[in-house]
């Protein structure tokens, strides 16, 4: 069975079609979102979702979020004595919605289609693609999230129509222009930033809140500036439903609070404002046309629900954007209509995909400059916004006399010195000895339809060829090490299924109890009521005490925003 999963960078979906229509998988717990969070405790027990991030309320030095923002990069992460990267982490989070799927569809799962933004670059596409693996998936495609989410919007709608995908995750952002005529979608520009997401937003508002109170944020320890951060992000989801909130917080039995309105929050994000209106000009600039070209705006991304973003997003486009699709999860849906299409399922019409490389692909040379060479110019093989699959080829020529050896560095980026773009790999090929420029050396650079990038190198004169797909060297295994690193994940327990609503409860309890110091009676008793009845082991009695308890608790959990 295929299965769609959106991988955000805090939330998680996975979806498949079925019976002629696209799903929402529902996880564990019975949600749709599952939190993109992974804890480990001290003997390797791994927590993932709902529970890990009530678990990282209380141990935050053994949880891990955001990852995704670090997916193709070395960051390591130590979680309960044990060291993890992001693609280990991504894997975890992948191996339970795969887990939820199969519970859920009752077959075994192997196969998926994972979204990824389309600012993504190489090296992050080949993580999450190994992450896939990781999990025991066979990752048939990579999609880009926006491109998701115009199929799902488009997919019934007849009249041909540009759109622009405006995707506010909660760490990225990214903008797409796409337009879909008959049953080609085509993307015409991808924009965006991997720094600028809702949770910037949060930040924003806590901030005000320590700047509004005097207190400075190096005398609080971790656990107290999380709980901090947490009621900043209920208040800033309040602002979907109110035009004023008081956000409050109780430290050492001093209770702090900050009054604010929609307005005050808008100001004070207006550097946020700004950094999201660069990629949308960029994306337009890109594409050639104009905002009044644009037939639909389409908001994806949990921070779309935002207040703030919609009056920023009236402003530039007037009424034109759409609501139809729940901004969580229209790219979920559209990975499940795209699984649909590959498994050519009768009921739904293919959409032929035409996507573009984000960035542009090229390569170092030495410039000769009348009098003198200049090492280290960047030459733009592929320009970004290529449609792809694509295929392109520059000729280079030997550098300096008798030179036996041509070293291709293949780079990623956009600046005009090749040092400040990004080296995804390198590929040497053996040259006669002559003078300078005397050898000929084609390089094409050919982009597949997942964005994997392959690089042949040919000499003229020897009719040598050399051909790589670019790997990230610390990225890449073999295949012994990919049994090596499937055996450590393998290794960690997870955490049993049926428990985990219970235990869920218990860790919300044990929150509640350091948050909440006027409310510890009621819980402590709560809790030890519910380790008792758990200890009897009896189902009914369990699902009835835990039902109660749960009520109790959300209560008292929402008195504390
Ligand atoms: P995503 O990565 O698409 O799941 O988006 C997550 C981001 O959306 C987080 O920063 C959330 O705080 C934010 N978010 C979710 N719901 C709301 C809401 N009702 N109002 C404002 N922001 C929200």
């Amino acid at each position: 069975m295929l299965i769609g999963i959106d991988l955000g960078t805090t939330n998680s979906l996975v979806s498949c079609f079925r019976n002629g229509k696209a799903e929402i998988i529902p996880n564990r717990l019975g949600k749709e979102l599952t939190p993109s969070v992974i804890s480990v405790d001290a003997d390797g027990k791994v927590y993932v979702g709902e529970i890990a991030k009530e678990r990282g309320m209380l141990y935050p030095l053994e949880t891990a979020r955001v990852f995704k923002r670090s997916m193709g990069t070395n960051k390591e992460y130590v979680l309960g004595n044990r060291q993890f990267n992001a693609v280990e982490l991504s894997s975890l989070l992948l191996r339970s919605l795969k887990e939820d799927a199969e519970v859920y569809l009752k077959e075994k799962v192997t196969e998926a289609i994972i979204s990824v933004p389309a600012y993504f670059n190489d090296l992050q596409r080949k993580a999450t693609k190994k992450a896939g693996e990781l999990a025991g998936l066979k990752v048939h495609r990579i999609i880009n999230e926006p491109t998701a989410a115009a199929i799902a919007f488009g997919m019934d709608k007849k009249d041909d129509s540009r759109y622009l995908v405006f995707d506010l995750g909660g760490g990225t952002f990214d903008v797409s222009i796409l337009e879909l005529y008959g049953s080609i979608m085509e993307v015409h520009a991808i924009a965006g930033d991997n720094y600028v997401g809702g949770e910037d937003f949060t930040e924003v508002l806590c901030k005000m809140f320590l700047n509004h109170n005097h207190i400075s944020s190096d005398l609080l320890d971790i656990i107290t500036l999380n709980e901090i951060y947490k009621v900043a992000e209920t208040c800033k989801c309040a602002f979907s439903t109110m035009d004023e909130i008081t956000m409050s917080y109780t430290i050492e039995e001093k209770k702090y609070e900050m009054h604010i309105t929609l307005d005050d929050y808008e100001n004070a994000c207006s550097s946020l404002l700004d950094k999201l209106r660069r990629p949308i000009e960029r994306s337009l600039k890109d594409a050639g046309v104009t905002l009044n070209d644009i037939d639909q705006v389409i908001l994806v991304g949990g921070a779309t629900k935002l207040p703030i973003i919609r009056r920023f997003v009236s402003r530039l486009f007037g009424n034109k954007y759409s609501c139809d699709i729940d901004p969580d999860k229209a790219v979920a849906l559209g990975v499940a209509l795209q699984c649909g299409m590959k498994a050519r399922d009768k009921e739904i019409q293919e959409v032929i995909l035409t996507d573009v490389c984000p960035y542009t692909l090229g390569t170092e040379i030495v410039m000769h400059n009348g009098m003198f060479d200049e090492t280290g110019h960047y030459l733009p093989i592929i320009e970004r916004n290529t449609v792809i699959p694509v295929s392109r080829t520059q000729t280079v020529y030997t550098a300096h006399d008798n030179q036996t050896q041509v070293n291709i560095k293949v780079l990623q980026g956009e600046s005009r010195k090749a040092y400040f773009n990004l080296l995804l790999g390198e590929i040497s090929v053996p040259v006669p000895a002559g003078p300078k420029g005397k050898e000929a050396i084609d390089i094409t650079y050919t982009y597949d339809v997942n964005a994997l990038l392959e690089v042949e190198v040919y000499v003229h004169s020897t009719g040598i060829r050399r051909k790589v797909i670019i790997q990230n060297e610390k990225n890449q295994m073999s295949d012994e090490e990919a049994t090596i690193q499937l055996e450590k994940l393998q290794y960690l327990k997870q955490n049993p299924r049926d428990e985990e609503v219970n235990q869920l409860l218990l860790l919300q309890g044990e929150r509640l109890y350091q948050e909440m110091p006027e409310y510890r009676y009621e819980i402590d008793r709560a809790l030890t009521e519910f380790e008792q009845v758990l200890a009897r082991q009896n189902r009914t009695e369990i699902e009835l005490s835990r039902k109660k308890i749960g009520q109790l608790f959300n209560e008292i959990d929402t008195n504390l925003a």
